[in-house]
């Protein structure tokens, strides 16, 4: 085998070449950590089957730099909070490849337009299926939601368990990484609160 690393250019390659090419080199990191798969029966096909997850986790990438959601007129005027909270996600650390999950906490005040709600999951899957740092996470969907809608206001809060904080380095089981974006009125103390006291009525 050539030491040279191979240049790539994923865009260029099928997804068959990717996931051949792909699990190659996890067969190679297999090997290099002593395993054997010729003896093994459980490592048979573990190669493939990395990859594949993770073509599957990192989907995101292939659906290019902006969702496709589309807004619609706010033809009620609904001028108060929208929120959609618990919204569970997976994502994948960005430093460590391993996962970090938890739930997405999403409200805006509308304006001249509303989205979905269903679109709100959608939204945050869509920028969770890529290697990521949770805190570009909840800037990227309050970012997105800030420009498609222009609404008075946007707050994302992520709240997350990290598998690189909790099987590794400080081993930490189940602390909780908490983060937040916000844009125009929730800037306002009272938006905020208002925000935060209907999250916390999970838990009464
Ligand atoms: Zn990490």
């Amino acid at each position: 085998m050539n030491d040279a690393p191979v240049k790539l250019e994923p865009r260029d390659l099928t997804e068959e070449s990717r996931l051949n090419a792909i699990a190659a080199h996890v067969g190679e990191i297999i090997r290099l950590l002593g395993l054997d798969p010729a003896t093994d029966i459980n490592l048979e096909g573990t190669d493939r089957r990395v990859a594949k997850m993770y073509l599957e986790i990192f989907s995101g990438l292939n659906e290019g730099l902006r969702p496709e959601i589309t807004s619609f007129a706010n033809e009620e005027r609904y001028t108060s909070m929208v929120i959609e909270r618990d919204i569970p996600f997976y994502s994948t650390c960005v430093h460590h490849f391993v996962p970090f999950h938890g739930h997405g906490h999403i409200a805006y005040i509308p304006n001249g337009k509303i989205v979905g709600l269903s679109k709100l999951p959608r939204l945050l899957d869509f920028y969770a299926r890529r290697p990521q740092l949770q805190e570009r996470l909840t800037e990227q969907v309050a970012s997105f939601l800030d420009e498609e809608l222009k609404p008075k206001g946007v707050m994302v809060v992520i709240e997350a368990r990290h598998l690189c904080v909790e099987m590794r380095g400080v081993k930490k089981p189940g602390a909780l990484t908490v983060t937040s974006a916000i844009r125009g009125v929730f800037q306002e103390k009272a938006v905020r609160d208002e925000f935060l006291t209907l999250l916390n009525r999970r838990n009464q």
